[in-house]
Formats: C-alpha cells, sequence, structure tokens
C-alpha cells in the first residue's frame, strides 16, 4: 500500500480513479461512454483501414526495447478496468480527432502561481509538449486567480485552497483560442471534481477539447517523502501531458507492452510506466501529425539529455541504432 492510500484509505482512492478515468475514456464501437468524453460528438470522417497495412519498419515491435506489461496487482488498472487495447485499423476506424490548419497548437493554460519550489518549469513542458508531438505549443499567459470566479474550498493540511476541476474545465472552454488543437490547464493548486471528493489529479473533457490536470501530488514532499531524483516532478509532469494529450488525438490506453499510454491507477503504476510511446501508438501519433520519426526521436534524445532524462535518451539512442540499423 502506498502511503497515499493510507492516507486516503481505500473508498477514496476507488472513487478517484474514475474520475482519472473519465478524463481518459472515450467511446469506441459502441463502448460505454464515462462523463462527457465522447469524441463521436464532433465525428470526422474515418481514414481508410486499409491504411493499416504495411506497417513501417519503427511500428513494428520487435520485442526490442519494448517490455511485456507484467501481470496487474491488486488495485492496479488493468485489475479494475477491463481493457484491450487498440490497435491502428481501430484508431483509424474511430475518426480520431486530427490537428489541421485550423486546429494546429497545443496549448498550456498555466492556472494560479507556479512558484511551488517544486514547480516544473513551464517553458521546459511546453518544449516537451512541442517535441513530444511534433507541433507547435503554447504557453498562455496565467490564470490570476484572484480574477476569476472559481468555487474552491480550505482543506486541513493544505496551505492553498483546492479548486473544483468543473469550473476550471469552463475557463478553460470560454479561453479556447481557435488555433488550439486542445487546451490543458496546469496547475500546482490541488484539485478536487465535487464535494463527496478528496481530490482529483486531473479532469477533461476531450469532446470540447480541455483538460486540467494539477502536479502538486507529484511532489515527494507533498507525501512527507524525500526524493533524489531532481527531475522527478518533470518527469510525472511530462508523463502526464503525454499520456492525456495523446488522448486528445484518440489514442486508447495500450494494453499491448509498457507504454506512456498504459492506463495507471495510482502514482506508484504511472512512475513504472515508460515515457515512450510503443510502435503501434507511435503510429498512430505520426499518421495524425505526419512527422519524421527518426527526427522526433532526435530532438526527444537531445531534450531529455539536457532536462535530466537519461534514461530515456538512452533508450531512444537504442532504438534509433535499431530503427537505423
Ligand atoms: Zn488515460
Ligand atoms: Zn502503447
Amino acid at each position: 500500500m502506498t502511503h497515499a492510500q493510507r492516507i486516503l484509505g481505500i473508498v477514496v482512492p476507488a472513487l478517484l480513479f474514475v474520475v482519472v478515468q473519465s478524463a481518459c475514456e472515450r467511446t469506441e464501437g459502441g463502448g460505454v461512454v464515462t462523463g462527457g468524453t465522447d469524441e463521436r460528438a464532433t465525428p470526422r470522417a474515418a481514414a481508410p483501414v486499409e491504411a493499416a497495412e504495411d506497417a513501417p519498419m519503427w511500428a513494428v515491435d520487435d520485442g526490442l526495447g519494448f517490455e511485456p506489461l507484467p501481470t496487474p496487482a491488486p488495485g492496479d488498472w488493468l485489475d479494475v478496468h477491463h481493457e484491450f487495447g487498440q490497435s491502428f485499423a481501430g484508431f483509424l476506424r474511430s475518426g480520431p480527432n486530427r490537428p489541421d490548419e485550423t486546429r494546429s497548437v497545443l496549448v498550456l493554460q498555466p492556472i494560479g502561481r507556479f512558484d511551488h519550489p517544486s514547480a516544473p518549469p513551464v517553458g521546459t513542458l511546453r518544449r516537451f509538449t512541442e517535441t513530444y508531438f511534433g507541433m507547435p505549443a503554447q504557453v498562455l499567459p496565467a490564470v490570476n486567480l484572484d480574477h476569476v470566479d472559481v468555487t474552491s474550498r480550505r482543506v486541513a493540511n493544505l496551505r492553498r485552497p483546492q479548486l473544483l476541476t468543473g469550473e476550471l474545465l469552463d475557463l478553460l472552454r470560454r479561453n479556447l483560442p481557435e488555433y488550439a488543437f486542445c487546451s490543458v490547464g496546469i496547475t500546482m493548486q490541488d484539485l478536487y471534481p465535487g464535494p463527496d471528493w478528496n481530490y482529483v489529479f486531473g479532469q477533461a473533457s476531450l469532446r470540447e477539447r480541455v483538460a486540467v490536470y494539477s502536479f502538486v501530488r507529484y511532489v515527494p514532499a507533498f507525501w512527507g517523502e524525500d526524493s533524489d531524483d531532481p527531475s522527478l516532478v518533470l518527469r510525472r509532469s511530462c508523463k502526464v501531458l503525454a499520456h492525456e494529450t495523446a488522448h486528445a488525438f484518440g489514442i486508447r490506453h495500450c494494453t499491448a507492452c509498457l507504454c506512456v499510454m498504459n492506463g495507471s491507477n495510482h502514482l506508484a503504476e504511472s512512475d513504472s510506466r515508460p515515457l515512450h510511446l510503443c510502435p503501434n501508438d507511435l503510429r498512430k501519433l505520426q499518421w495524425s501529425v505526419g512527422f519524421d520519426v527518426v527526427e522526433r526521436y532526435r530532438r526527444l534524445a537531445a531534450l531529455y539529455r539536457e532536462i535530466g532524462f537519461d534514461d530515456g535518451a538512452e533508450w531512444i539512442d537504442r532504438r534509433l541504432r535499431h530503427i537505423e540499423g
């Protein structure tokens, strides 16, 4: 049991992760809709499924660099949720949202102050988003919480009030630029989705292309823990940005191998997932954005070295050696 679970007991995490799931999930092939994330509400013409044939070499899982998913432990995502993955053909059939000339920018919207000593640098989050997705990313001026009307509440042991996620999503929706493919609110304030909840990491409405995530619980000190990894909070923050933004492209949870698109039910499970996309999910993103895969890997490796993600850079180096022969 993690420290968080010890604090929260059993019932609250179960509630918590329903909202995290609703942040992630949308329907496909008549699946169950959870809370306002039905992408079919904005349908686009599905791509021809024949395009799923003849996968390029970099999109094939040859077992090199991609580890199998471990058997889920009690309380892990796949122990609780019965998911079967998403093939490339299934992704195309779903008619996913795709960037175009009009909606071509990934927008990050800071909410409140990012002056927490352990807050991830917003400029680095922008560069990561831009490099990871091969699309322009923009940081909007931070929302000054003194100037907006968002419901909050005081909670014992928290220095700052918690903010109500639904109203933040409304705010993001109102401020959504025309050119945005999606807008992700990021904050160091703690969040809650309703009065019956202790907290939530984040919530999204993919149909409306907005999401909000708090990084404050990624700080080990929040849980009274120490860490000797100076890049831990940034790594966790980048991972959630990669995972949730990929959902906005219509990429669902991955069950093929260890991948940033694996579902996770708690912080320890998320920490055990890699930052990279598996070949199948990389193929989906490349189809959507159209970047050069080798060039993207090279840029990501350079950025990872700069920001202290050395293991991620080394993984990419090995992958590139394999792809390029
Ligand atoms: Zn997800
Ligand atoms: Zn995957």
